[in-house]
């Protein structure tokens, strides 16, 4: 069964551009013409006290570029994600709700943390995951929203081994001062 599509929506754009990720952050080939798959994910810090939130990150990743550095990572590392979610999360009624028609709006998706279910004001960090093609966000166990304090619980389940992989990934791509470095976790969930 194809999954439903729907089309991008602005939470999904390039910060820069205010419209669709036109190319891959690795290999640069275009995005929109659909030839390929692509992730698309973004990371946000909030203040709640001014009431203001910014994009620390945005990236899409084709599908080749996102297996390459999936690859990368450790199998014990993938093992130790890949228990955590499913414990976690309930990905087959997740799908099952995003493959329904008459399921809520797909933006409801991306409201609050997969895993600890907080609502995404609440939230002083989260990052945003999207399965795309052309113009098309697809319905798959993406869109999903992960809050800080899961992505935390992810990354202390990754081996030296895979952090230094993303450190890499990292440190070529967005040269992130310090203090936002665990924001960049490369495609951990996807
Ligand atoms: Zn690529």
């Amino acid at each position: 069964m194809l999954p439903r599509r729907v089309p991008i929506p602005p939470s999904f754009f390039d910060e820069d551009t205010e419209a669709p990720f036109e190319e891959c952050l690795v290999c640069e080939q275009s995005l929109r013409d659909g030839t390929t798959d692509y992730v698309i994910e973004k990371g946000f810090r909030s203040f709640a006290d001014y009431d203001v939130e910014e994009t620390v990150f945005g990236y899409a990743l084709c599908m080749s570029c996102h297996a390459t550095l999936s690859e990368s990572f450790s199998d014990t590392s993938k093992q130790r994600c890949q228990a955590y979610l499913s414990e976690h999360i309930d990905l087959r009624s997740r799908t099952a709700l995003l493959l329904d028609e008459d399921a809520v709006d797909p933006a409801e998706w991306t409201q609050k943390c997969v895993v600890h279910d907080t609502p995404k004001e609440e939230l002083e960090e989260y990052q945003i995951l999207a399965h795309c093609h052309g113009d098309d966000l697809l319905l798959t166990h993406l869109p999903l929203l992960i809050g800080g304090p899961a992505i935390d619980a992810l990354v202390q389940r990754l081996s030296n081994e895979t952090l230094d992989e993303l450190g890499g990934f990292r440190d070529e791509y967005f040269g992130l001062p310090p203090e936002l470095q665990r924001n960049v976790q490369g495609p951990v969930l996807a």
